[in-house]
């Protein structure tokens, strides 16, 4: 997919068109959620007990396939305001922002 890096759409801070910055937002990374005691502690409690429905691995987990193309995120901010806008996650297999003159 082909996008040029300034559309001239609608803010809806400002209440009027102009042209916006469109950027290719990278996806965040995830974070740990746990501090060094709990992940000790999860370490140490590794192998022991029953986890219920959670013991063995789903079926789905092997046949499930991914899809070919991803959604991806496009934002695009305002030059007056700063606000910024995701656009309506199109699915593509590659994204290439060309400059728009
Ligand atoms: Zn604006």
């Amino acid at each position: 997919m082909r996008m040029p890096d300034k559309v001239s759409t609608y803010c809806r801070k400002c209440k009027t068109h102009r042209v916006m910055a469109l950027k290719q937002e990278k996806g965040g990374r995830r974070s740990g959620g746990l501090n060094w005691s709990h992940r000790r502690m999860k370490a140490r409690r590794r192998g022991h007990g029953n986890l219920g429905r959670y013991s063995k691995k789903p079926v789905a987990q092997t046949k499930m396939s991914s899809k070919a193309s991803k959604k991806i995120d496009l934002r695009l901010t305002c030059p007056e305001c700063g606000k910024i806008a995701v656009m309506n996650r199109p699915r593509a297999k590659k994204v290439e922002i060309f400059k728009a003159i």
